[in-house]
């Protein structure tokens, strides 16, 4: 079957079981694509989904559960066939079980063999841990001695969601205890961000075009920045952001994959093993700091109530401590030693409540030093700067000086843009229904290696370790700016300064 891209598609044949069956991930993101894979033929008929949760429900009710998620996630908008949700239903199966009790992976066991039968899936499972990763291990075991995971031709692959521990220990202890039923190549770590098209788009654009991979190296390139600016607040979610800020929710996983696919090498082939060595090798050559560095190099911030006073201060929102020293925001340098780009420094980004939402990736380019069209040769050129805008836009900004339209010949910058439609945009499939369709075909390329998530804790914990040490005075960011002032200044103490700096 072909797309109209000419991609070919293949359906595969699989048993999902979805522990967390009742939670919200479950319903607003995977029910909705694996709709989608089946919509478009990447699941056929021979597949069946078992959602496991503790609430006692039926398959009657489960059915009606994935149709309103359905419907809820707005995907049945001019659907011609009105019968096809309810036909996607009926592939699903509600077990009640409670992740602790032995007993019940014999029930589950039963079942998924029963299943495997019925639909001809050939033992193909996927387990989806879509609940709190204090459970993680547990499942893991009981598949295992409850003989859950399939034997012979079948594959076995175990998809799991982020928080991947606290720091790098719990990490590893959390690594531990799911290695001992999965191995490394069956193991599906999401970071939703690597599912996002923009940020899939980094490697064709660097590797796909001699342009930017000719200039991608220290000769050519002053300084990366990367910007993940959010204008909301910390909103529901004050429970976890207590127990997280923004380092572990954004920076750990987040802003690292991306640092790693800005900076890695070319792989000699564009396949998920080749990618996987080069970012590995890229996190592994990003400078390791002292805490001493730490401190220098890496700002963390809070926010305050706004200037006008409308917006509550981080310690004044529902379910924040009032003294809590929780960082909403971060911003640092790294310096990668991957040989193209050696001593380039990473300037990335991210916080709450900030001017304007935004994701964007920021390539400075150096400047050319002999400025030949200057009547004063003091004076400089603009700077080259390539945007990659990830999100809310999508798409790509050259700047770069021509002779505009003057009596002598004096240079100005200009933008080359390219912005998708939201037409364009609308046909992006979200990045759940990205994933889970590499998942089931067994591609590993937009998922964590194990080795990424090490390393990036390394990094991270000394900067926290650093941090421990003193109480910050905070908030010290007003609602609506970029931050604190100190992120400012890290990039003016090495004479450069943010591309991305909107005026509220
Ligand atoms: P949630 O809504 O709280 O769902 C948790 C699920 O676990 C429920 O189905 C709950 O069902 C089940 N559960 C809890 N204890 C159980 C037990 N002892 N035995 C069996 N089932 C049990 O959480 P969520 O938002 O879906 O998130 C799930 C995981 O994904 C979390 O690790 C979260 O950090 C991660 N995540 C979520 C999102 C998101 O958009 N929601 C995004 C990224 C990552 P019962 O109460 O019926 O047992």
């Amino acid at each position: 079957m072909k797309s109209e891209s000419g991609v070919i598609k293949m359906n595969q044949k699989a048993l999902f079981i979805i522990f967390g069956g009742t939670g919200d991930l479950a319903y607003r993101k995977l029910y909705p694509a694996l709709f989608n894979l089946y919509e478009k033929g990447y699941l056929k008929e021979d597949f069946a989904v078992i959602g496991t949760a503790r609430r006692p429900w039926s398959n009657d009710h489960y059915h009606e559960v994935v149709m309103s998620a359905i419907e809820d996630a707005g995907r049945d908008s001019g659907r011609t066939n009105d019968d096809l949700p309810r036909k996607f239903a009926s592939h699903f199966y509600y077990q009640s079980h409670n992740v602790d009790d032995v007993d019940h992976y014999v029930a589950l066991r039963k079942l998924a063999d029963e299943l495997d039968e019925k639909y001809d899936l050939q033992g193909n499972r996927i387990f989806y841990l879509a609940m709190a990763p204090r459970f993680f291990g547990t499942i893991a075991g009981h598949l295992k001695d409850q003989a859950l995971l399939t034997k012979g031709n079948g594959f076995n692959r175990l998809i799991i969601e982020k928080p991947f521990g606290r720091d790098y220990p719990s990490a590893k202890e959390l690594n531990d205890s799911i290695s001992g039923s999965f191995k490394e190549e069956q193991i599906f770590r999401i970071d939703h961000y690597l599912g996002k098209e923009p940020i899939q788009s980094i490697a064709g654009l660097r590797f796909g075009n001699a342009l930017f991979n000719s200039l991608w190296n220290k000769v050519h390139i002053d300084n990366i920045q990367i910007t993940l600016s959010e204008s909301l607040g910390v909103e529901e979610r004050a429970g976890y952001y207590e127990t997280a800020g923004a380092m572990r929710d954004m920076v750990q996983n987040h802003i690292m994959q991306i640092v790693s696919l800005l900076t890695m090498e070319r792989p000699d082939v564009f396949d998920s093993e080749h990618l996987r060595d080069k970012k590995i090798e890229a996190l592994e050559n990003i400078q390791m700091y002292t805490k001493e560095e730490a401190k220098k190099y890496f700002i963390r911030g809070q926010y305050g109530a706004d200037e006008a006073n409308t917006q509550l201060g981080y310690r004044d929102e529902e379910g924040t401590d009032n003294q809590s020293t929780v960082e909403t925001f971060v911003a640092g340098k790294l310096i990668t030693h991957n040989p193209s780009l050696d001593g380039v420094p990473v300037y990335i980004r991210t916080g709450k409540r900030l001017t304007k939402k935004s994701t964007q990736i920021n390539i400075v380019f150096k400047n050319d030093d002999q400025n030949i069209f200057a009547k004063d040769a003091s004076e400089k050129l603009k700077t080259n700067v390539l945007t990659m805008h990830i999100e809310p836009d999508q798409g790509f900004t050259l700047e770069f000086n021509t002779k505009t339209g003057n009596q002598g010949y004096n240079l100005s910058p200009v933008h080359l843009r390219y912005r998708k439609t939201a037409t364009e945009k609308a046909q992006i499939p979200d990045a759940y229904e990205g994933l889970i369709r590499d998942a089931l075909m067994g591609n590993k390329t937009n998922f964590a290696h194990w080795h990424e998530v090490s390393q990036a804790w390394k990094i991270m914990d000394v900067v926290r370790e650093a941090w421990d040490e003193e109480e910050p005075a905070f908030p010290n960011y007003a609602s609506g700016s970029m931050g604190p002032e100190a992120a400012m200044q890290l990039l003016a103490d090495d004479g450069r300064k943010w591309v991305f700096n909107p005026r509220s």
